[in-house]
């Protein structure tokens, strides 16, 4: 890194995958290496499953720059469905040139680009090494580390003590800190080297998939404007989810309780009473999990 450059790096990921944990991961990173840091994230919407943002700052200079990174030098997409949500808004502020590491697998992503920007994608396998190093699909320590592989400035050492602090200042207990670890530096080995030099500024936009509506004061607006009822339907929040609950209704006593405590309405009841899980609208919360007395509901990954 150049002494005046500054990298900046976003990350997109989905509530509870560990975006904000990310950024921090890597600024942290930075921090040892002896550049200036900054890091930050924003929820949106503050749930599980929803698109969260989380970006970091490095320079060899103090930082006076605030706000959210709107040219990103590199970007890294933990969720391979964000690349189809508009409101995401992985594309913003993104060239030709701006390298992007998707979390997904080699076969998927080649299908997926097909209808996409064209972009410099790089495809690391977060999902399988989160499982495979750390039995969860937690890709925090991952997604920093592949990050980290691509700013020069940053050692292998500096990157495993900020995945060590910042995961066991999460409370994690120390075998996971250690399996987080594994995974880090497993991701770091397979991540290639990017030049984020030679990525040229933003030149053009890619056009925006969807219309922002201009503030105009809350003497105009006192909330959202609702232009449809009955409209939540039509979201498929399916795609947040990380896990699935599976019914075992040999197991069911229909005491409905999974029904009354779903929050996205994704339980039905068939027939007999039984409870079935719509999957296109199930985000995976696990609360049906929870408050099942018999254990007819199990937990499964998303693969
Ligand atoms: S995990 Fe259970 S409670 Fe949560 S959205 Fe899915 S069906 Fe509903
Ligand atoms: S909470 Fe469990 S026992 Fe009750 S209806 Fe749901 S699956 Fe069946």
């Amino acid at each position: 890194m150049l002494v005046h450059d500054m990298i900046e790096v976003r990350f997109h990921g989905r509530g509870g995958q560990g975006a904000k944990i990310a950024s921090r991961i890597l600024g942290r990173s930075g921090f040892l290496a002896g550049l200036y840091a900054q890091d930050f994230a924003l929820f949106g919407a503050e749930r599980r499953g929803a698109p969260v943002v989380s970006f970091t700052r490095l320079s060899a200079e103090p930082i006076q720059q605030r706000g959210d990174i709107e040219r990103p030098n590199l970007v890294l997409v933990m969720d391979d469905s964000l690349l189809k949500e508009s409101p995401a808004q992985v594309f913003h502020g993104v060239s030709g040139a701006t390298p992007i590491i998707v979390n997904a697998d080699p076969e998927g992503l080649a299908c997926a680009v097909k209808e996409l920007p064209a972009v410099k994608y790089f495809c690391i396998d977060m999902q399988r090494l989160a499982h495979q190093w750390i039995g969860q699909s937690f890709v925090s320590a991952i997604a920093a580390a592949a990050a980290a592989k691509c700013i020069p400035a940053i050692k292998l050492d500096q990157l495993t003590e900020a995945v060590r602090s910042e995961i066991a200042e999460f409370g994690l207990a120390p075998d996971l800190v250690e399996k987080n670890l594994a995974a880090a530096r497993a991701a770091y080995d397979q991540t290639p080297s990017i030049d984020l030099a030679r990525a040229p500024k933003l030149e053009q936009d890619f056009p925006a998939a969807w219309q922002a509506v201009p503030y105009l004061g809350t003497a105009q607006f006192a909330g959202p404007t609702i232009r449809q009822r009955g409209s939540a339907a039509l979201r498929a929040t399916g795609n947040w989810r990380t896990e699935r609950p599976v019914i075992e209704l040999a197991k069911c006593k229909r005491c409905f309780l999974c029904y009354l405590y779903c929050p996205e309405a994704a339980m039905r009841l068939d027939a007999e009473n039984f409870p079935h899980v719509d999957y296109d609208h199930c985000k995976g919360c696990m609360i049906c999990y929870a408050e099942c007395p018999t254990d007819a509901i199990s937990r499964r990954m998303e693969l």
